[in-house]
């Protein structure tokens, strides 16, 4: 089957035409960092109304790419939360509106569930169930994937994401916005060891995730010391990836059962990242899978990926689902959350 995938839940306005035997026969996506870069980060109210704009243009360049119609499409799939939710009812309404008109299927994706399949679009290998390291703007989380829309949560962030880490010390760096990206170039130049920085929770028995002492400990060593910025990004950077290898580790040993290691989410598209697990994946025996650069930040494709992925599992909504700021994969470990983590 043939699924339309649109994507609004932050500041990437996407649509894409993916099928269920993983043809991606168009997608297309409209950023707008020149339009937030002068706030130093997303602006919610700025960021609905430029998906206003580019979302109806986007699903016609995506349909004429593909040469289809809307009535040769089985279903229309969109980012139903956690995001900004202006934003969120924008891509969710537009859906709605298409269901109804071409009298097909809405599929409600959750867009960390978006992330977590993605790297099956890629990879027809990867079974379930897999152990996912989920690394991006807003999120920081190892889980049990256990197959379509079964998410077992092990470990999560006290504080901040890593992408949200990325993004605050690229801008004590001056490095601008949007940070990763900024943050790898940088540490390209500089020694991964030059600075002293902390390995907040490693070695600690659950897996968590803490970046908030590590961006404090950066913005120090930056006014107190006197090493270049190459050098803190560097040295940054590779706390990040120890952090991230420390914890992901812990989890291995958590889900024996797991068929591979695998990452997904915007800092995915890390090289340091990907090789480290890479490596640590190897150590362990284990398969390793990460989507491609660009299906790692937000994108259409792994929404209408994830559409098939449920379409095909027989899990459709109604045309009354509501858009939500707040969804977590997990709803079990959210609540059992209570104090700490
Ligand atoms: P979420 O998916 O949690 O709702 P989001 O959709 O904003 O958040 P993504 O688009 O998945 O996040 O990822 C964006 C994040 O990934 C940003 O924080 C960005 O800095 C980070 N990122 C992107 N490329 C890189 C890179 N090469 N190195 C490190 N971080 C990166
Ligand atoms: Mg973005
Ligand atoms: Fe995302």
């Amino acid at each position: 089957s043939i699924i339309l995938g649109l994507e609004s839940s932050c500041d990437e306005t996407a649509a894409a035409l993916v099928t269920s035997d993983r043809g991606i026969l168009a997608h297309r996506l409209a950023g707008q960092e020149a339009a937030h870069r002068p706030y130093g980060g997303v602006v919610p109210e700025i960021a609905a109304r430029a998906h206003v704009e580019a979302l109806g243009p986007l699903i016609e360049a995506a349909l004429a790419e593909a040469g289809l119609t809307l009535g040769q499409v089985d279903a229309i799939a969109a980012t139903a939360g956690p995001g900004l939710i202006g934003g969120v009812m924008v891509g969710l309404v537009t859906a709605k509106a298409l269901a109804l008109a071409a009298d097909k299927p809405l599929i409600a994706v959750n867009h960390l569930e978006g992330h977590a399949l993605s790297p099956r679009l890629a990879d027809p290998d990867l079974a379930f169930p897999y152990l996912l390291l989920l690394v991006s703007g807003g999120h920081c989380q190892l889980l049990a994937v256990e197959g379509v829309g079964r998410y077992r949560r092990l470990a999560t962030t006290i504080d901040d994401a890593a992408g949200e880490a990325f993004d605050k010390t690229a801008k004590l760096l001056g490095l601008g916005f949007p940070g990763g990206p900024a943050v790898e170039r940088a540490a390209a130049a500089g020694d991964p060891a030059a600075v002293p920085l902390p390995r907040p929770l490693v070695g600690t028995a659950e897996p968590h995730f803490s970046f908030a002492g590590l961006k404090s400990a950066v913005l120090r060593a930056r006014d107190t010391g006197s090493w270049s910025v190459p050098d803190l990004a560097a040295s940054f950077q590779q706390a990040v990836v120890d952090c991230l290898v420390d914890r992901t580790r812990r989890a291995i040993a958590q889900v024996p059962q797991a068929t591979a290691l695998v990452v997904a989410g915007g800092v995915a598209a890390n090289g340091a990242v990907r090789a480290a697990l890479t490596a640590l994946a190897h150590q362990h025996d284990l398969p390793f899978s990460a989507p491609p650069l660009w299906l790692c930040t937000d994108n259409a494709a792994m929404i209408g990926w994830a559409g098939a992925e449920r379409f095909a599992a027989g899990l459709t909504d109604p045309l009354d689902v509501p858009a939500r700021a707040r969804w977590p994969l997990d709803p079990h470990a959210e609540k059992a959350r209570g104090a700490g983590v």
